[in-house]
């Protein structure tokens, strides 16, 4: 199965001259949605993973599922405000804007393997924010998973010190 011919391409959106790749149809196809997670997943089988930190919002889905496989905890990376308890903010630029992530300072232990998720790498300051929130609480960064990567944005670039992959690159 093309997993690539799935996504929706959706032109100006969320901004003219941006070509938002929706995945909400591969979310909707059953048969897609496994066979993503399973590829994800492959490579982590045999490794200790202790946290998927999932990037908000679509990075939950993923991430969700994953941690299920992987029998670990999750840790949601969220926009600012949103979780309720004692926090720790990274600032990021994005394709379409800036923003911050923050994570619950007691999410992530001294040493714990981290599995970082989001479904799209476009130019790699989400990731990078997931990433260094994972090493401020004294996490490693055994991986960060994509579902799609925009190459043509070279967000690759930003996370050479990491292991990175994305299962679709356009
Ligand atoms: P970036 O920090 O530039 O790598 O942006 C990645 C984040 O923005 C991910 O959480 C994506 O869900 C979202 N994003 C950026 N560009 C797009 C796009 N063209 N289509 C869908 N989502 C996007």
């Amino acid at each position: 199965m093309e997993l690539e011919k799935i996504i929706r391409d959706v032109p100006d959106f969320p901004k003219k001259g941006i070509i938002f790749k929706d995945i909400t149809t591969l979310l909707q196809d059953g048969e897609a949605f496994r066979l993503a997670l399973n590829r994800m997943l492959k490579k982590y089988l045999d490794e200790r993973i202790d946290k998927v930190v999932g990037i908000e919002a679509r990075g939950f889905i993923f991430g969700g599922a994953l941690a299920y496989k992987l029998g670990c905890g999750f840790v949601p990376a969220r926009k600012p405000g949103k979780l309720p308890y004692r926090t720790i903010r990274e600032e990021y630029t994005l394709e379409y804007g800036s923003n911050s992530l923050e994570i619950h300072d007691d999410s992530i232990a001294a040493g714990d393997k981290v599995l970082i998720v989001d479904d799209l790498l476009a130019t790699g300051g989400t990731a990078l924010a997931a990433a260094r929130l994972a090493e401020k609480l004294g996490g490693e960064v055994a991986g960060i998973e994509f579902l799609i990567e925009l190459g043509f944005l070279h967000g690759r670039d930003k996370l050479v010190k990491y292991p990175i992959h994305s299962l679709i690159t356009y």
